[in-house]
């Protein structure tokens, strides 16, 4: 196809596909889907080698909310059954975080419910940022705490974290259809002071919650536009509960020609698949890995992933190999202008995502899988082991 021999020729130079470009690569065909999945595989590979960088969720509060975004579990007056409780000591986030590393990840995601931080927040973070790296050598600490004010993130920074995460999820005119309590404008600042403060900015998007492709393009070149180091892909958990509960919008194959579209407009770019990989894309997780170079071990905020055995089994039969801490993320390029030199989250980053919004779903459209949703009952916030 004339279509994808032009966008892996602009992948490799960097070049920004048109919008049409990008909305192409989601109208096509199951029967072009390999191409396509082979296509951007090529830019995936030109980028990040075979790499799988593994990074590990650990929720410092769960639950309790004040802010109404509708995909979200943990929302105002979500009737989820999930685990719910308040700040993890800094011993307490140190142990969940070592059992990721030991899985083989090499950045944890420190994550909060909540709008935005208080000072007194950031020092406990800044405490937990401190129990983590003295105790794991070389890990990388991404803060997902919310809406950032003025000089919060300059002292995450400061106190040793190397990323901030705060996603756009959806396009700015669909925004107020999905969340009343903040704006778009909002999220934007906070990845922009993410960004002002030497950290590396994580921003991404949630798919599945009733949007166009008109939106999720939209939403993909306001991310390119931010140029964040690294792009987390949700795919909407619609969790019972939850205003977006009937929202079951997604294939593995519309998952995958998300997913290409990203890396072709983000290609050089982590990219990483989050919250819902295995509810939607299923037994096609393998093929996921030649387009995005990251994903989450193991458990997700207040969902069960896949055992984090399974994702590394899945790697190595796929003929990949998971990232060492000894590898940069990024390209040689990015990473010399970036702030950490390696990359990047979903909650009010990896969310399990939840989604929007009175739009007609551009493609039918998957059975209701609510059998793969587990409510997660492990790790940080019980007594139970964690997966990894
Ligand atoms: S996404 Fe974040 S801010 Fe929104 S309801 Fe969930 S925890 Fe709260």
């Amino acid at each position: 196809m004339n279509l994808l021999n032009t966008l892996v020729d602009k992948g490799l130079r960097r070049e920004l596909p048109t919008r049409d470009e990008a909305l192409a690569v989601l109208a096509t065909s199951d029967d072009e889907l390999l191409d396509v999945v082979a296509a951007a595989g090529k830019v995936r590979r030109q980028w990040f080698g075979r790499r799988v960088k593994l990074n590990y969720l650990v929720n410092l509060k769960s639950g309790l909310c004040p802010e109404d975004c509708s995909y979200c579990s943990q929302r105002l007056g979500s009737k989820a059954e999930i685990l719910k409780y308040t700040w993890l000591k800094p011993d307490q986030a140190s142990d969940a975080a070592a059992a990721g590393l030991a899985g083989g990840a090499k950045r944890v995601c420190l994550v909060a419910s909540g709008r935005g931080p208080t000072d007194r927040d950031v020092d406990r973070v800044s405490d937990t940022i401190k129990a983590i790296k003295d105790q794991n050598e070389g890990v990388e600490v991404c803060a997902c705490l919310g809406l950032l004010s003025d000089g919060q993130a300059e002292r995450l920074r400061a106190a040793g974290a190397d990323a901030y995460n705060h996603n756009l999820n959806t396009s700015e005119g669909t925004y107020g259809d999905i969340t009343t309590t903040h704006t778009y404008a909002d999220r934007v600042d906070t990845v922009q002071k993410a960004h002002g403060a030497g950290l590396s900015a994580c921003s991404g998007l949630i798919a599945g919650m009733g949007e166009t492709d008109e939106d999720l393009v939209d939403v993909v070149f306001a991310l390119r536009e931010l140029d964040p180091d690294s792009v987390p892909v949700n795919f909407l958990i619609p969790f019972e509960g939850t205003p977006l509960a009937k929202e079951w919008n997604l294939t593995p194959q519309r998952c995958l020609r998300i997913l290409a579209m990203v890396r072709f407009v983000c290609p050089d770019v982590e990219v990483r698949i989050a919250g819902g990989r295995e509810v939607h894309l299923r037994t096609m997780q393998p093929l996921a890995l030649h387009l995005a170079n990251s994903i989450f071990l193991g458990d997700y905020l207040t969902s069960e992933g896949q055992a984090g055995k399974a994702d590394l089994e899945m790697i190595a039969d796929a003929g990949f190999e998971v990232e060492g801490t000894d590898q940069v993320t990024l390209p040689e390029h990015r990473a010399a202008a970036g702030a950490c030199g390696s990359s990047e989250s979903a909650g009010c980053g990896a969310h399990d995502g939840g989604g929007v919004c009175g739009s007609v779903p551009a493609e039918k459209v998957s059975e209701a899988r609510t059998d793969l949703v587990s409510v997660r009952r492990r790790g940080a916030g019980t007594d139970l082991a964690p997966n990894a």
